[in-house]
């Protein structure tokens, strides 16, 4: 393979070396010494050059920027910007450079020059690392002249024309034209200009799935079946499809990167989106997540939540976090420019997150200049920052499922249970708590991965293999507490349903064969002990609450051992007419919160979609029921507690000779709908930061506030006062 497994095993035990770092781990290991963590980054510089550059540009060049557009200008704007790395367009759809690739359309307006070796020399001389971005996507008649067989075809059988420009054909990515055509591409922008890598834009099949005779041949070749002709995933076919368009977009990426690497071998081709998370975790060095603006109902954590999905394959090896500076609506207004207070938060977020910025613009002519000193201002800080902002491992002790293959393959268990609603409940509930999280892959569940983390979560991961569930069950053995939702468990890795959870003896309790919903008008009561007459801690804060709300689905389950009941189902009744509302079995013995204290583990198990109904309804009851079932199940004290008004999103960061908290404030009347109009501070807000016992603190500060602060320091806590975050505060810590 041509990225070699050395790398690929250097650069992952180089995580699992360093995410041991910092809280007593599961498995009870000390933290390293500063001489650890110090050859620890050395030893990511034998990976390449990926991991230097902290901050990254984008010019994206128009057809007709040629002649017109200043290069000049955009150098010295890089360069104001202290970016170490750039990322120009070079060719594909347009050849920026004069390229001698037959059918490899020149920017009608080149000439004899050549903008992308100006912009190349510019950044060199800057001492700049620079990839080169193509974009294969669609081309002009006289490609699909000379070869039809490229262009992408739909379900009847016509070519598809390119739905934003119908001058152009869409083309197949998944045969000859990205296999061959571009494949000589990108050996000459290699061979030409010797870039650090190549990085493609819109590299997967576009705007549908392809019946081409090459997608039709080589699917039948791989599966001996015809091309789907269904987007239902529990279709076989379906199935078999998702899997090799997989496997197609990984031998594209690998012959690509050969390619590359058989020119110069420290570049790399990087592909703007992996064909799946695991295959990134395997084949990357680096990774860009282009997820560059808000659009429509999306919180602000959007950001950082695809920041720790990369992490959770990457491990410590650098993310780009591309952002636009213009609206991200479906309309698409490419040169407009966005509030600076909403990309502020934008950025924040992924900076928070251990994203690296990475900021991309669209035409070297500029209509709206506003935008230029707002990310001059974000790179400034970044910059002044850096030594701070170079991570080396979370410090974060509870992890949340991510899982691919019930995104795949799980289509949810009814009209309204959208399976991703429940990791996004989870997930708000979480930054809700302030509570620092990573996400956690579904194929890395090794021992290493697993036991810095003191809590899983698993919010309806439905589809999980035997091989994942014995993991799960092995980390729960090593002293590791779980917390489940709904159906986790009752499917296998390709969504077929088990006769029961594959977790059953984990949650203590066996699937009935019914599920539920949507419920109307269900409720929970919540109750005291019958021996000792005390509540149970999960309903804290819920003192002198009856009963709450119920979920709107909820798996109906046996229990197999005994279980504490301060959590009961009150059954729905008629909600409607309103003479009839009133509950017709005011009590039940049916428990729907299942608690396993295990002495060091502890495994919570929730049968309804509390998750999914908290996104759904976002009710206060639901939030203070989830957060007490994490600190329940993760028994012991938080790396961090935040105390005082706002919402605030909290992690907490190790680097080679510091460590940092970081608070983005999320706190605004346009939270989770953008974009910003103002910001709105948030304080004083009192922190707690637990301190490894080896090491000790020299020196606190508050980055953006500019002050060194004298904390109190007892039993290994720091407590502090942040006066007040605007955007966004790093406590940063000298060890
Ligand atoms: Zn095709």
């Amino acid at each position: 393979m041509p990225i070699s497994r050395r790398d690929f095993l250097q650069a992952t035990a180089g995580a699992s070396a360093l995410g041991s770092l910092g809280f007593a781990p599961a498995s009870g290991a000390e933290p390293p010494s500063h001489e650890q963590t110090a050859a620890a980054a050395r030893r990511t510089d034998q990976d390449g050059w990926f991991d230097r550059p902290m901050r990254w540009a984008q010019l994206t060049l128009v057809e007709n920027d040629p002649g017109r557009f200043d290069p000049q200008f955009w150098l010295d704007y890089f360069r104001r910007l202290h970016a170490d790395a750039v990322t120009l367009s070079a060719g594909g759809i347009v050849a920026y450079y004069p390229t001698d690739v037959p059918l490899h359309h020149r920017s009608a307006w080149l000439g004899t020059t050549d903008p992308f070796g100006t912009l190349v020399a510019g950044c060199r001389a800057a001492k700049m690392y620079v990839v080169a971005r193509t974009d294969p996507h669609a081309v002009r008649d006289e490609v699909k002249l000379a070869h039809p067989d490229w262009i992408a075809v739909n379900a009847a059988g016509e070519p598809r024309r390119h739905w934003a420009n119908p001058e152009l054909w869409i083309t197949c990515a998944l045969g000859p034209y990205n296999f061959e055509f571009m494949d000589q591409v990108h050996r000459e922008i290699e061979s030409k200009y010797r870039v650090d890598g190549i990085f493609s834009n819109r590299w997967a099949p576009q705007g549908g799935d392809c019946f081409c005779v090459h997608c039709q041949q080589n699917f039948k070749t791989a599966t001996g079946r015809e091309l789907p002709r269904t987007t239902d995933r529990r279709d076989p076919a379906r199935r078999a499809f998702i899997e090799w368009r997989i496997a197609r977009l990984t031998e594209l990426w690998k012959k690509w990167d050969a390619t590359v690497r058989s020119i110069n071998g420290e570049a790399r081709f990087i592909p703007n989106g992996p064909p799946d998370m695991k295959t990134a975790g395997e084949l990357a060095a680096i990774q860009f997540a282009d997820f560059q603006a808000r659009r429509g109902l999306t919180p602000p954590w959007s950001n950082g939540q695809r920041a720790k999905e990369y992490r959770s394959v990457m491990g410590r090896r650098p993310i780009g976090g591309i952002f636009s500076v213009g609206l991200e609506e479906p309309y698409r207004w490419k040169d407009s420019v966005q509030s600076e207070p909403e990309i502020r938060l934008w950025v924040a977020e992924g900076t928070a997150n251990g994203m690296r910025p990475w900021v991309t613009k669209f035409s070297g002519v500029l209509y709206d200049r506003r935008w230029l000193p707002m990310v001059e201002r974000i790179y400034d800080w970044h910059y002044k920052h850096e030594r701070y902002l170079r991570n080396e491992s979370p410090l974060a002790r509870v992890a949340l499922l991510y899982s691919e293959q019930t995104a795949a393959f799980h289509s949810g268990v009814a009209t309204g249970d959208r399976p991703g609603d429940h990791v996004l409940g989870m997930y708000q509930a979480l930054v809700e708590s302030r509570l620092p999280f990573e996400l956690q892959h579904e194929a890395l569940l090794t021992p290493d991965r697993l036991d810095r983390f003191k809590l899983l979560i698993l919010a309806d991961a439905a589809a999980l293999s035997t091989a994942q569930c014995e993991a799960i069950r092995a980390y729960v053995g090593r002293g590791g507490s779980v917390l489940a939702t709904f159906t986790t468990s009752l499917f296998d890795e390709v969504g077929q349903r088990r006769a029961d959870f594959g977790l059953a003896d984990l949650f203590g309790v066996s699937f009935s064969g019914r599920i539920d919903g949507p419920m109307q008008n269900s409720y929970l009561s919540l109750d005291a002990d019958r021996a000792t007459g005390r509540r149970h801690p999960i309903l804290d804060g819920l003192d002198d609450t009856p009963r709450i709300v119920n979920g709107v689905f909820r798996v109906d389950v046996r229990p197999t051992q005994d279980f504490p009941s301060p959590v009961t189902l009150i059954p729905s009744y008629p909600d409607l007419p309103m003479e009839d509302v009133y509950p017709r079995v005011p009590r039940t013995d049916t428990r729907e919160v299942y608690l396993r204290d295990l002495g060091k583990s502890r495994v919570v198990y929730i049968p309804w979609d509390i998750d999914r109904t908290f996104w759904d309804v976002l009710c206060i009851d639901h939030l203070r029921l989830l957060r007490n079932a994490v600190t329940w199940a993760a028994n012991e004290p938080a790396p961090v507690e935040v105390e005082g008004p706002g919402v605030i999103d909290v992690t907490i960061w190790r680097q080679a000779e510091s460590m940092t908290v970081h608070l983005v404030n999320l706190t605004n009347p346009m939270m989770m709908k953008g974009p910003l109009r103002e910001t709105i501070p948030v304080g004083p807000l009192r922190v707690r930061i637990r301190i490894p016992s080896s090491v000790r603190p020299r020196r606190v500060q508050l980055l953006t506030a500019g002050t060194t602060i004298n904390p109190q320091s007892t039993g290994g806590v720091l407590t502090l006062t942040v006066p007040s975050v605007d955007v966004h505060e790093v406590v940063a810590i000298d060890l």
